[in-house]
């Protein structure tokens, strides 16, 4: 008999053969997307849990952020910013108010928003904090994920990342995430600190969420130091979290912060994924007028970064996020996801814990960080029909589309106990 080659198995040779093995992607190969579904080319419907890193928080092919992209693409796709163009100017006006910052610096991708950030932020160092010229100093986390290029891998400890990609960018102190007396102790002994970057919860590290206190109180010791808080949130933010940013904290509000005491307001906040809805690459940076004016013509810029399409995209994209109060849906679903894991967890050997906030979650396995049964979990939650991947080895994380509704949700959840169940030690076939 002849063995017949699946749709699927054609494609992933495909890649396999003609693209630059850079990634490792679970076998699936998808067609289609609605909301939180996905479809393979076999017909096969899946849920979604990984919403591409966090970009597609507004669902698949949102029909009105869909709408957005093909109106604009029948006016005006892209002009550089040789030009003014009727859209840009719109968005930074939205964007701006929409979370509270004087200014609005377009890119593309999240990586070039945070090479923008360290760009503004050492500018910023040399021009109004008086720092001699090449020395600033930028104080990151461990296992940290800010992207890929040469300058932010130089940064990472992830040797995957790093290792011969070197000679590495100077300028950056590493500390441990989550420790305030390390922080302070940099900004108090390390002279020429221009700033701090940080992920609110680092989602790559396998969402590794910090005490409830760090964020709000790094902030506090930044302004007591005199260094800029440069915020993270392409991963986290844009209601991912249960409020419009990780930064906002137990704030209750939709994210258009009335409850100033609990939002620790960054001096450059850095936002990405899902600020397109997954549908273009939009990525941006926001900060003030005294830290943004440090940025002068030809000192910075994309071709395509602020072009109309990305601008019309980016406005229909946000207003879902609050039309569909999608930070209030992903808080309430996030603490029931949590507590169902948890009752699981209870009487599990394979699961050890589940941690996270809103729909930002992650259960570790029981395992070795280099062992195979979070690679294994996540090929039988694609056979019952849920796709999610693995992080860091023994992590498993699990992020929906936010326009998840209850009945999805509780499907979903019987699906990911009934999929770990088969892995339980004493599991009967
Ligand atoms: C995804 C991500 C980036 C990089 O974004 P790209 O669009 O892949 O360049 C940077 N920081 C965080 C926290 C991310 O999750």
């Amino acid at each position: 008999m002849q063995t017949q080659v699946s749709k699927s198995d054609a494609f992933i040779e495909l890649e396999a053969k003609y693209g630059a093995h850079n990634y490792h992607p679970l076998p699936v190969v998808l067609k289609r997307g609605e909301g939180v579904y996905v479809w393979d080319v076999e017909g096969k419907k899946y849920f979604d849990f990984l919403s591409a890193y966090s970009a597609v928080n507004q669902g698949h092919c949102h029909p009105k952020i869909i709408k957005a992209l093909t109106d604009q693409a029948q006016q005006l796709t892209l002009t550089s910013r040789a030009f003014y163009n009727d859209k840009l100017g719109l968005f930074e006006k939205y964007v701006t108010a929409y979370f509270g910052f004087d200014k609005v610096l377009p890119m593309n991708t999240g990586a070039e928003a945070v090479e923008t950030a360290i760009k503004i932020c050492r500018k910023w160092a040399y021009e109004k904090k008086g720092i001699a010229e090449n020395n600033a100093q930028i104080i990151v986390c461990e296992n940290n994920f800010h992207g890929r290029t040469t300058t932010v891998i130089s940064f990472s400890n992830d040797e995957d990342a790093r290792k011969n990609f070197g000679p590495y960018t100077p300028g950056f102190i590493k500390i441990p995430y989550d420790n305030l007396d390390a922080l302070e102790k940099v900004l108090k002994d390390t002279p020429n600190v221009a700033g701090f970057l940080v992920e609110p919860i680092q989602g790559e590290a396998g969402v590794f969420t910090p005490s409830v206190d760090f964020i709000r109180k790094a902030q506090a010791l930044c302004q007591k130091y005199g260094v800029l808080f440069i915020a993270d949130e392409i991963q986290t933010g844009i209601a991912r979290t249960g409020s419009l940013l990780a930064v906002c904290g137990h704030c209750s509000c939709t994210g258009h912060c009335e409850k100033q005491e609990t939002y620790a307001q960054p001096d450059i906040l850095i936002l990405g994924k899902a600020l397109s809805g997954g549908v273009y690459p939009v990525s941006a940076v926001l900060a003030n007028n005294d830290i943004m004016e440090v940025i002068k013509p030809g000192q910075h810029g994309s071709t395509f970064g602020g072009n109309p399409l990305a601008a019309a995209v980016a406005i229909a994209a946000l207003d879902v996020v609050r039309d569909e109060k999608l930070a209030q849906r992903a808080r309430q679903q996030g603490e029931k996801f949590r507590k169902k894991i948890n009752d699981y967890i209870k009487q599990s050997q394979v699961v050890k814990l589940v941690r996270g906030k809103g729909l930002l979650n992650a259960i570790v396995i029981n395992d070795a960080p280099d062992g195979n049964t979070a690679w294994n979990i996540c090929v039988a939650l694609k056979e019952n029909g849920l796709l999610a991947k693995p992080t860091h080895g023994n992590i498993i994380r699990f992020a929906p589309p936010l326009v998840m509704n209850d009945a999805q949700l509780d499907e979903c959840i019987e699906i990911i106990c009934k999929t770990l169940s088969q892995f339980e030690t004493n599991h009967k076939q």
